[in-house]
């Protein structure tokens, strides 16, 4: 039956690799088909403004622009495979969504709210996850272990945000648990920095009995 989960945290928080794990085990489970996917990209024309955002070179990028490009990923994204999907009864899960934009273009960045929110129905058209995991850890847990990962990755290192500063990730960390607190029906904030296998069970735990039967 037709469920919209979407993975939300700093970088580093281990959204990735627990979307992966929860997405096997919902597979297995469930018998529904699960589509695992990732903000910004998700389609190929999203995927191409992906490389931009996340391009470290790209450190001229204003953040109205920033927000922009953002929004149109994420258009694309909802339409071309979020929207189908959900439509088809599976499954979504997503590595990143609308409250990112929330927490790193709003609190982060200092963008104004409202118009993140505006921007967010339209590019949306109004799609709100039915639940979403806050993977929950301190900047500097966060960032340590994303620069392990992008310096143990060959390609395109996408480290844009990574080399933000630790305030800047702070600000992050602390609008995405504004987010959770706002939305206590929507969130389930889990603690990131425990073990993977330890995390996956906890997220395991929640996830399960909220899924819908049939
Ligand atoms: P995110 O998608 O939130 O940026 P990742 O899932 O890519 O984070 O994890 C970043 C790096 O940290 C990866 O190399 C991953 O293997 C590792 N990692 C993820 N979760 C944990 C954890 N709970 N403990 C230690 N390392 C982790």
């Amino acid at each position: 039956m037709a469920y919209f989960i979407t993975f939300e945290g700093i970088e580093g928080c281990g959204k990735s690799t627990q979307a992966e794990i929860l997405s096997r085990a919902l597979q297995a489970e469930t018998g529904c088909q699960v589509v695992a996917t990732r903000e910004p990209g998700g389609c190929p024309i999203a995927n191409k403004i992906r490389a931009i955002l996340l391009d470290a070179d790209n450190n001229a990028l204003v953040p109205l622009a920033e927000l922009l490009l953002y929004a149109a990923a994420r258009a694309q994204h909802v339409a071309e495979v979020i929207r189908p999907a959900l439509a088809e009864g599976k499954i979504v899960l997503c590595d990143r969504f609308t409250d990112a934009t929330t927490a790193y273009q709003g609190h982060g960045r200092s963008l104004d709210l409202a118009l993140i929110e505006n921007l967010a129905q339209l590019a949306t058209g109004g799609l709100t996850p039915d639940l979403t995991i806050l993977l929950d850890c301190p900047e500097e847990v966060g960032i340590k272990r994303a620069m392990a990962r992008i310096n143990a990755a060959s390609g395109a290192r996408e480290e844009r945000f990574e080399q933000e500063s630790l305030r800047f990730h702070q600000a992050v960390r602390k609008g995405y648990l504004k987010l959770a607190a706002e939305n206590p029906a929507r969130f389930i904030v889990i603690d990131g920095t425990r073990g993977i296998q330890e995390t996956a069970e906890a997220i395991h735990n929640a996830v399960v009995p909220r899924i819908p039967q049939g």
